[in-house]
């Protein structure tokens, strides 16, 4: 570690690691800190029994901004695509296959739905809940409630009321283009951006905590770290929740920062993650509950997530912007959905683990609240030098695609500074 940087980034999740690769890769001296032992954040694996558990379920989408930096950094791990064809909804504790189950009007509306989505324009949708959207342009009940449970597993969250019909919709497309998952889990995205980082020469240290931002007379001066050395720099990216971000910085209250950390509503889920030596119903691959916000997919059938061949399963309950949703009740709810798609499954676990109210995002500003306001970032206007970056900044796109494009845009900003 040096003493002069010409960046100093603060946060090695994607978002931190993506702005190290466009900074290096520019020539900039740049300098990585992260507080964990282990890179990558939310985006991290952790590996039980040689089963490869991402944090929940993840998945990136075809045409998102997430793709689209991997690619132009050279930087997309193996991967595959889940499938369009087999997919179970269920209604309280019945399952119903998706379409065959349905009339052959509800078969044909849904078709028509999904078959159109790409050709509605968004633009003047952004004001309007997915809700009030559906009401007007769909008819039967029960298809209704199957775009819903689509909407939530596209934004994350779970009020159809407040969801941006314009901003879900969008997504929707982008799902429509494919849904990828990376074999052996995010950590390879994760590992292969700190690669490229550190092939272009950035440096980048981990378990060591950023303490402090340190200005003088509006700017940025230096970042006193938790090992109690000053790193002197004139810029500085925060990649990490607008939370933290305002614990390093002296009088946030009265800066931009503090009204963005005001605005933020962070999301969260529980998740039930779980790796099978087999799978008691293989035909079982996808399924989404259509009266509670419950998700449940075997990623093992679009790529490897096991040293030998267990099937990593994930289960997921959608909290929205609760995060003290009663854990015994959410773990029990999970257990029970998998007994239902996977019965016996109890008997063939090689890895289980549930994480209850995981923060999933920082912000659902943009997916809710009709996606009206300004959007945070990425330059801090009251200092000169402090740009921010994350799943909460900007307008485009959300979590890891919102996340890897404010990064590329933080790290522009910091370029044309330095
Ligand atoms: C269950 C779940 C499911 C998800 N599903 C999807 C999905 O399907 N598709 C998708 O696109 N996204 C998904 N996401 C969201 C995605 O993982 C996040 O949007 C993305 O990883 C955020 O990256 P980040 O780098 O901005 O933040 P983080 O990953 O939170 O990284 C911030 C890093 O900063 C570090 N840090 C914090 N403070 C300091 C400090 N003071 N000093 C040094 N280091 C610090 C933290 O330790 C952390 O490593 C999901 C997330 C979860 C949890």
């Amino acid at each position: 570690m040096k003493k002069f940087y010409d960046t100093v980034v603060i946060g090695g999740g994607l978002t931190g690691l993506t702005a190290a690769v466009y900074l290096s890769k520019a020539g900039k001296s740049v300098l990585v800190i992260e507080k964990e032992r282990q890179l990558g954040g939310l985006a991290r694996t952790t590996k039980v029994n040689g089963a490869y558990f991402n944090l929940g379920p993840h998945a990136m989408y075809e045409g998102g901004a997430a793709l689209e930096i991997l690619r132009d950094l050279e930087c997309v791990p193996r991967g595959g695509y889940a499938s369009k064809k087999e997919m179970s909804g269920i209604y309280g504790n019945q399952i119903i296959q998706i379409t065959k189950d349905f009339s052959l009007e509800e078969s044909e509306e849904w078709r028509k739905v999904m078959g159109t989505l790409s050709d509605v324009k968004t633009d003047l949708l952004y004001s309007i809940s997915i809700k009030e959207w559906a009401e007007k342009n769909i008819g039967h009940e029960r298809v209704r409630d199957l775009f819903y449970a689509m909407c939530r597993q596209w934004s994350y969250c779970m009020d159809i009321g407040e969801i941006s019909s314009g901003f879900v919709i969008e997504q929707g497309k982008l799902a429509a283009n494919g849904v990828r998952y990376v074999e052996g889990g995010w950590q390879k995205v994760v590992d292969n951006l700190r690669k490229k980082a550190e092939h272009f020469g950035a440096t980048i240290s981990s378990d060591i905590k950023a303490e402090q931002i340190l200005l003088k007379e509006d700017a940025v001066k230096a970042v006193i770290l938790s090992n109690g050395r000053f790193i002197q720099s004139k810029s500085v990216i925060t990649a990490i929740g607008p939370t933290e971000l305002c614990e390093l910085v002296q009088g946030y209250e009265h800066m931009s920062i503090g009204k963005w950390k005001g605005m933020s509503h962070p999301l969260y889920g529980s998740c039930l993650d779980v790796a099978l030596r087999k799978v008691p119903d293989p035909t079982c691959v996808f399924a989404l509950s259509l009266d509670e916000p419950l998700y449940y997919s075997n990623h093992s059938i679009s790529v490897r997530l096991s040293d030998d061949d267990s099937h990593v399963l994930h289960v997921m309950k959608y909290n929205g912007n609760n995060n003290l949703s009663e854990v015994e009740m959410d773990e029990r709810r999970l257990r029970e959905l998998l007994n239902l798609l996977q019965p016996g499954w109890e008997n063939e676990v090689v890895a289980v683990r549930f994480v209850p109210n995981q923060l999933i995002a920082y912000d659902s500003r943009s997916v809710m609240n009709h996606g009206v306001g300004v959007a945070p970032g990425p330059v801090v206007p009251e200092i000169s030098g402090l740009f921010v970056a994350g799943d909460w900044v900007g307008r485009r796109g959300r979590l890891a695609d919102a996340a890897m494009d404010s990064a590329r845009q933080a790290a522009k900003e910091a370029i044309n500074f330095n």
